[in-house]
């Protein structure tokens, strides 16, 4: 008999309740006795949506990220969030509700200062809050909240399997906020695994989930050397370990995987599979294998019939010791596709959710266990929707096909070289020096969210709603006139979201209602499907950009989203490579690119402000991503005459590892985030010559602070150290749509001031 079982399920809550409960707590809307009821509802509902599986996750629930569950568990939540008087859950309320460090324009800026930092999760769009360890860090178990919800769990007549993160990984997780080096604090960590696990067998678990996502990425051999130890410290308990790794292949790690001394393995085998023909003969006779066979950071359906064709020789092979679960936990994937009303049928029909996956895994286990006749009907329906998207015109566009085939590297280089262009766009644009410009939002005002929502429920129509986006652009005009920018955008008042705004007007991309995914705490992203041939059927952004240039005389940036961003937003094809999909972006934006210098605009801007974070887990693999992220830019970019100066924008400052292919992108400006890092970021600059112009932000627009005169001359002198001024621009650190204009005024008036004095000091 094979054995079904999850990683975790979304936590959210199929309307987002999580979301609305945490709020309305921590505005004071509500006592701590309902926040915790909302949660004990969402567990119960997540444990029978795992009903007829044989084990269901505990301990996947979090009331804002579970690595921070795991500090608190372990008693190590920072000194300075305590002694407050406050109670347990404020406490953790505190650590949690921190500054970002992510690249959501939209994340918040709590002031508090005590907060810890937020990262992503290895390659996903989770953030989780760092853990922190000194020399200082002790540990002490406290593991009541987990055993709480074993017990409610129990108490439905859940078999139960906890999730716990593993010793290295939680280690590996966190940060040294001193010169200790935290692998040093495994000797003190392991004896509180060690009682936790016995605290877990007396709760009567049998199995353990112990995640070790360090395994699929390179590790010093200090830390392989830490996984020997933790796990065979862990051996003396009588609760047995399934070892979980996900998102990606074990590379150099593979024999050390397998040598653990655990009781058993679960494998990615969405993205690892061709590891596992290698593990099955490294496993012990008494080890079982869970294969993660259902695609947890995907939304389409499974091909069930291809699932079962690999799947039962190896079940004939291992027999009981073949587990099978989804590839990870359903975090990142939304809760339920049942509730989506409006996504067009024939798309619905292939894709899957949290609560469908199940569903897929509950059927593929009986497939096993009992020949495919038992879910014969189940199987039929599943081919017909997956022959249905293998088929259909809607994914694959001739048109779309035939540009394909036309793509070489010809597309993205430009006719001259950055040393010819320069002095032709300077001739053209008349820029002074350090010249001041803006990411590109403006303000989203109140006024913008209500005609938005007006236009959505019907109440106005498309010429009001026009109408209205044109007076924000015409306020946007007239605010950067008196403050006397230099390079003007439009505001980008008409756009909601960058990735979503341009997903909307181009054919291949699907749009849920209710497809929430976690991203940090309460905050949650609704990622866009990509999930046919990219087709641009018509300009997208043209009429706006012409009409913010007809109320100016000064250069008007075009604005739009990169293909390397909008892949990286998005849920996207599993059917093709993923360079595929974003060649075919890269089409789409070329020619809106194209129709923009047709009508007239001079500077165009294409934000790549997640292209860092598309990086693969594993070194070994970033030379391939970044030459084909590279070479999508460069399509979208660069069919442009040498007058027209092509920006791109990044969200991000650490540059070291990648500058060689941000050199090779080739944009005449690039503008960064800079201002937090006190321009440290810019020591890669030293190494390797950048060869084009580069505006370092100066304004910290995650923060409320109005940045002084004197603040960012300052910013920019460092800068002048590292990038002649000749090449410099000065501008904000990203887009402004999240600040209001009482704060956006004065700090761009300082800016401009700032640019003055400079070039007073020239
Ligand atoms: N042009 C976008 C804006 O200003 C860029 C946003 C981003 O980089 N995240 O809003
Ligand atoms: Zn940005």
């Amino acid at each position: 008999m094979v054995t079904t079982h999850t990683l975790g399920l979304p936590r959210i809550g199929a309307q987002r309740e999580l979301k609305f409960a945490l709020e309305r707590y921590w505005r004071g809307d509500s006592s701590a006795s309902v926040l915790q009821d909302v949660a004990a509802c969402l567990r119960r509902e997540n444990w029978k949506h795992q009903a007829g599986l044989d084990f269901a996750a505990v301990g996947d629930f979090s009331f804002y990220d579970h690595v921070l569950d795991t500090s608190a568990m372990f008693g190590n939540l920072p000194a300075r969030a305590h002694g407050r008087g406050e109670t347990a859950l404020d406490t953790y309320f505190r650590v949690a509700r921190g500054k970002s460090v992510s690249t959501d324009p939209a994340c918040s800026h709590h002031a508090d200062t005590s907060a810890g930092e937020m990262t992503k999760y290895l390659d996903t769009n989770y953030h989780y809050i760092v853990p922190e360890f000194s020399m200082a860090t002790e540990f002490a178990l406290d593991a009541s909240g987990l055993i709480a919800q074993i017990r409610q769990a129990q108490g439905q007549g859940v078999r139960v399997k906890p999730v716990i993160i593993g010793p290295v990984s939680y280690l590996w997780l966190g940060k040294d906020t001193d010169a200790t080096d935290r692998l040093a604090l495994l000797p003190r960590l392991l004896p509180q695994y060690v009682a936790l696990l016995q605290q877990l067998t007396d709760e009567n678990i049998d199995w353990v989930q112990i995640d070790e996502p360090i395994l699929v990425t390179e590790i010093p051999v200090q830390w392989q050397h830490a996984l020997i130890i933790a796990y065979k410290a862990l051996q003396q308990c009588p609760v047995r370990l399934l070892l979980a790794t996900y998102f990606g292949r074990l590379h150099d790690n593979l024999d050390l995987a397998c040598t653990l001394p655990v009781d058993g393995l679960h494998l990615d085998a969405v993205n690892a599979r061709a590891d596992i023909g290698q593990v099955i003969e490294s496993l012990a006779p008494h080890q079982v294998l869970s294969l993660g066979v259902i695609d947890g950071r995907n939304i389409w359906k499974t091909d069930l019939h291809a699932t079962l064709e690999w799947l039962e020789p190896i079940h004939r092979q291992l027999q009981d010791r073949l587990w099978i679960a989804p590839s990870c936990s359903l975090l990142h994937v939304p809760v339920d596709l049942a509730r989506e009303k409006t996504i067009d049928s024939e798309v619905a029909a292939w894709l899957a959710f949290s609560v469908q996956k199940l569903d897929e895994l509950r059927l593929l286990g009986k497939a096993l266990n009992e020949g495919r006749v038992a879910v014969q009907t189940e199987l039929v329906a599943n081919h017909a929707a997956v022959e249905s998207r293998r088929r259909s015109a809607r994914v694959h566009d001739p048109l779309t096909q035939a540009a394909m085939a036309g793509v070489d590297a010809a597309l993205g280089q430009r006719a001259g070289n950055y040393a010819l262009r320069a002095p032709r766009q300077a001739a053209l644009l008349q820029l002074p020096l350090y010249p001041t410009t803006s990411i590109g939002s403006f303000p989203q005002t109140a006024q913008i969210r209500e005609a938005r929502r007006r236009f959505r429920a019907g109440e106005i129509d498309k010429d009001a709603y026009d109408a209205t986006m044109r007076r924000e652009i015409a306020r946007c005009v007239e605010e950067q006139e008196a403050l006397g920018l230099d390079v003007f955008v439009h505001g980008e008042p008409e756009r909601n979201d960058m990735v979503e705004y341009f997903g909307e007007q181009l054919d291949g991309y699907a749009f849920s209602q209710f497809g929430w995914v976690q991203s940090y705490g309460s905050r949650c992203v609704k990622p866009p499907i990509l999930f046919g041939d990219i087709h641009r059927p018509a300009p997208m952004t043209v009429e706006w950009t012409r009409y913010a240039q007809s109320l100016t005389g000064k250069p008007m940036k075009g604005m739009l989203t990169g293909p390397v961003t909008m892949l990286n937003w998005s849920f996207v094809r599993d059917d093709q490579p993923r360079s595929a999909s974003c060649f075919q972006l890269a089409l789409a934006i070329r020619q809106e690119v194209l129709d923009l210098e047709n009508a007239g605009t001079p500077i165009i801007q294409i934000d790549e402000a997640a292209l860092r974070e598309g990086l693969p887990l594993h070194r070994s693999q970033w030379p391939a991503y970044l030459q084909w992220a590279v070479e999508a830019f460069r399509i979208a970019a660069n069919g442009v005459a040498d007058t027209t100066q092509i920006h791109t924008h990044m969200c991000y400052s650490e540059f070291n590892d990648i500058i060689e292919a941000i050199a090779q992108m080739d944009a005449d400006v690039i503008t960064i985030e800079t201002s937090r890092s006190n321009m440290a970021l810019l020591d890669a600059f030293d190494d390797f010559k950048y060869p084009n112009q580069i505006g370092p932000g100066v304004y910290d627009i995650h923060s409320p602070n109005i940045p002084t005169r004197e603040a960012m001359v300052a910013l920019m002198q460092k800068a002048s150290r590292h990038i002649p001024a000749e090449r410099l621009w000065i501008n904000p650190d990203c887009g402004l749509k999240t600040r209001t204009w009482t704060e956006v005024r004065p700090a761009l008036e300082n800016m401009v001031a700032a640019a003055r004095t400079l070039r007073e000091a020239l």
